[in-house]
C-alpha cells in the first residue's frame, strides 16, 4: 500500500482488517528500517508513526552518513567498523541521497588531534571502515590547507588531513526507506499515534491509536510490537510498565545556516571548538550550515527550540576558526535543534555518552530500541528483526529468513532503467524542455523519482513544477500538512526559506485541490510557529 495521503481511510481500514506480524511504532530512520528489513522478509508489517515521518530526530541531524571520528577517539572502535562499512552500502543502495563528501580535518595548535594523531587516525579510519584506496585520507602542509580552505584561520593551522564521509538529506532519507517497505508490503501511517498498549494474558498484542487527520481511535492487533520511538521510548515503556533499569538520556544538538558566501568553505570542515569538542561546517548548494551543540535537555520533546546560548556557541566557535566570516546572528538563515535519544551512564558528560544502541526486552513481550545513529540504522533493524523472527517462529516451522537490505534498491536509485545516474539531469532537461536548474532540484530530492513528478506537473514552468511536486508528495510520500511539505519532503526551512513565501499559495491550493476546499494545512499553526523558531531564538 502506497503512502497516498488522499487514501488515509483505506489505509486505516486495512491496518484494523488483519493481526499483523509486527507492528513498529515509530516513523523515524529506526522505525522505517525494521519495517523494511521485515517486509523484505515477507514479514506482515504495520508501522505507526504520531507526528510526520521523520519530525523526531531523523530530520535534525548533521545530515552526515558517517563513520564517526569521535568514537575512535573513545576507541569505540567495534562502532567505527560496523558503521564505517554501512556507508558503501547505503551509498550503494541510495546514491541520489547518499553522496561522497570530502571532509577536512583541520590541525590547529592546541587542537584535539596533532598531526601524528591525525595521521594515524585516519589511517585506523580509512582501514575500519574499508574506504578504497583512492578515497583514502591525504596529509595537508599548512599551505595546501590554506589554499583549499582559504577562509580557515592561518594563525595556529599546521595543516590538515582530508578524508572521505557521505552526506544525506536525513528526512529523505526516512521517506525512501519507507516508501520502499510500502512497496514490499508494509503499511505505514503517519500523524497516528500510540495511546494505550493492547495485552492477552500479560502479554502485548497491540496498540490502540488516535488518528490525529480524522480525529478518530482505532486498534491494531500484531504478533509482536517494536517501540522505535526514539527520544520517546521511555514513555512507551512507562505505558508497558516496564520502564526499569536503564533509561535515556536526552541531549540536544543545534545546528544554523548561513548563505554560502557568509561561510565559504570548500568541503565538510571538523573542527576544534576550543573546549575539547568539536563540530562540522559543511557546505550544501547555497548554503553552509554548522553544528552541532551538546548539551543536557530536559524540555518538551516535540519542536525543541534554539536559544541565544546556542547561537552564541556556535557562531563563536566559526568566528575563531573562520574569522574573516565575521557571522553574527542577524546572518543567520534557519536553523533546527535535536533531541539525541542516548542511553544513560552515571557521571559521564553529553559528549562522553555513548551513541551506540540497545534492545531492552519486557516482560509482556515488548521489544525496544535505542539509541544508536542515523548511519547504523540498517543494521539496527536486522539485529531487531533477528530477535522478532525468532520469537514469531518459536515453536513452529521459521519462514523468514535472513536480512537482505544490503541488496535492496531504495525509491528514487532505480537509475538501472535509464542505464547510469549520471547524465540523468541532464537527460530529463533535454527530453521535456524544463530548465536544467529546476531538474537538478527535483534529482536532488526525488532521484528517479523525478519523473513521476513532470507527469503531475503538466507544464515545464516553474509553477507546474511545484504543483507536481506537490501532489507528489501527497499521494506518494504522505504529505498531509505544509510543515510536512516545506520542512521534511523540501527541506526548504533550511534551505531555502525565502523561496517558501513565493511557493505558499499555491501549495495551499494544491492541498485544498486534493483534499477539498476546507482543508487546513497547518492544523495548530505549527507550520507557522515551525517558520517563527526558525530565525527567532529564546
Ligand atoms: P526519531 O527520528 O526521533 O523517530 C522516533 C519517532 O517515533 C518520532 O518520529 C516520533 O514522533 C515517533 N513516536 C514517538 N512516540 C510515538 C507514539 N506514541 N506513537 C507513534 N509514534 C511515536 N546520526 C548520524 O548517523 N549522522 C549524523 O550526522 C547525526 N547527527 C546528529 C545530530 C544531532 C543534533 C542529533 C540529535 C542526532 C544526530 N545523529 C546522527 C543521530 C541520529 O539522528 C539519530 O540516532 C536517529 O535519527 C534516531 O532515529 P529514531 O528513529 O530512533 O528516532
Amino acid at each position: 500500500m502506497s503512502l497516498d495521503s488522499t487514501q488515509r481511510a483505506a489505509t486505516v481500514a486495512a491496518l484494523q482488517a488483519e493481526t499483523w506480524d509486527l507492528l513498529v511504532i515509530g516513523g523515524g530512520i529506526t522505525g522505517a528500517g525494521i519495517a523494511l528489513d521485515a517486509a523484505a522478509r515477507g514479514m506482515r508489517v504495520a508501522l505507526v508513526e504520531m507526528q510526520d515521518f521523520a519530525a523526531g530526530t531523523s530530520s535534525r541531524s548533521t545530515k552526515l552518513i558517517h563513520g564517526g571520528l569521535r568514537y575512535l577517539k573513545q576507541l569505540e572502535f567495534g562502532i567505527v567498523r560496523e558503521v564505517g562499512r554501512e556507508r558503501a552500502i547505503l551509498h550503494r543502495n541510495a546514491g541520489h541521497v547518499v553522496i561522497p563528501e570530502k571532509m577536512l580535518l583541520p590541525i590547529v595548535k592546541g587542537g584535539t588531534f596533532g598531526r601524528l594523531g591525525v595521521q594515524i587516525g585516519l589511517w585506523i579510519y580509512d582501514r575500519l571502515a574499508g574506504v578504497k584506496r583512492r578515497e583514502r585520507r591525504v596529509m595537508l602542509s599548512r599551505d595546501e590547507t590554506s589554499r583549499l580552505e582559504p577562509w580557515l584561520r592561518r594563525i595556529g593551522l599546521k595543516g590538515a588531513g582530508l578524508y572521505s564521509e557521505y552526506r544525506t538529506d536525513d528526512a529523505r532519507l526516512v521517506i525512501e526507506v519507507m516508501k520502499t517497505a510500502c512497496t514490499k508490503g508494509a503499511v505505514a501511517l503517519n500523524r497516528a499515534g500510540v495511546k494505550g498498549l493492547l495485552y492477552e494474558q500479560g502479554h502485548i498484542v497491540g496498540a490502540q491509536i488516535a488518528d490525529a487527520f480524522s480525529g478518530e481511535q482505532f486498534e491494531i492487533k500484531a504478533r509482536a510490537v517494536v517501540n522505535a520511538a526514539g527520544p520517546w521510548v521511555d514513555g512507551i515503556r512507562e505505558k508497558d510498565n516496564s520502564l526499569k533499569g536503564k533509561r535515556l538520556h536526552h541531549t540536544k544538538g543545534v545546528h544554523l545556516v548561513v548563505p554560502r558566501e557568509r561561510l565559504v568553505v570548500e568541503h565538510g570542515v571538523y573542527f576544534d571548538v576550543g573546549d575539547g569538542r568539536m563540530i562540522f561546517a559543511i557546505p550544501r548548494a547555497f548554503w553552509t550550515y554548522f553544528g552541532t551543540t551538546d548539551t543536557n535537555y530536559t524540555g518538551p520533546l516535540e519542536h525543541p527550540a534554539v536559544t541565544a546560548a546556542d547561537v552564541d556557541y556556535l557562531i563563536g566557535a566559526v568566528n575563531r576558526m573562520f574569522p574573516r566570516a565575521e557571522l553574527d546572528a542577524s546572518m543567520i538563515e534557519s536553523s533546527w535543534a535535536g533531541i539525541r535519544p542516548l542511553i544513560h551512564e552515571d557521571g559521564k558528560s553529553p559528549t562522553q555518552l555513548s551513541r551506540k544502541d540497545e534492545l531492552f526486552f519486557s516482560a509482556s513481550g515488548l521489544i525496544t530500541i535505542a539509541g544508536g545513529k542515523l548511519t547504523g540504522f540498517r543494521k539496527m533493524a536486522e539485529k531487531v528483526v533477528d530477535v522478532v523472527s525468532k520469537r514469531l517462529g518459536d515453536g513452529g516451522a521459521q519462514p523468514w529468513g535472513k536480512c537482505t537490505t544490503h541488496k535492496i534498491t531504495l525509491s528514487g536509485f532505480d537509475f538501472f532503467s535509464s542505464n547510469v545516474e549520471e547524465g540523468f539531469a541532464h537527460r530529463v532537461a533535454l527530453q521535456t524542455m524544463i530548465k536544467l536548474e529546476e531538474v537538478e532540484w527535483m534529482v536532488s530530492l526525488f532521484g528517479s523519482n523525478t519523473w513521476a513528478i513532470v507527469h503531475l506537473a503538466g507544464g515545464i514552468d516553474r509553477l507546474s513544477i511545484l504543483k507536481g511536486t506537490v501532489r507528489y508528495c501527497i499521494r506518494h510520500e504522505g504529505v498531509t500538512t505544509l510543515s510536512d511539505f516545506f520542512v521534511r519532503r523540501t527541506a526548504m526551512l533550511y534551505f531555502g526559506r525565502k523561496w517558501i513565501a513565493d511557493s505558499l499559495a499555491t501549495t495551499k491550493a494544491i492541498f485544498a485541490e486534493e483534499f477539498g476546499m476546507d482543508y487546513d494545512s497547518d492544523p495548530g499553526g505549527v507550520f507557522a510557529e515551525e517558520y517563527r523558531r526558525a530565525v527567532e531564538f529564546e
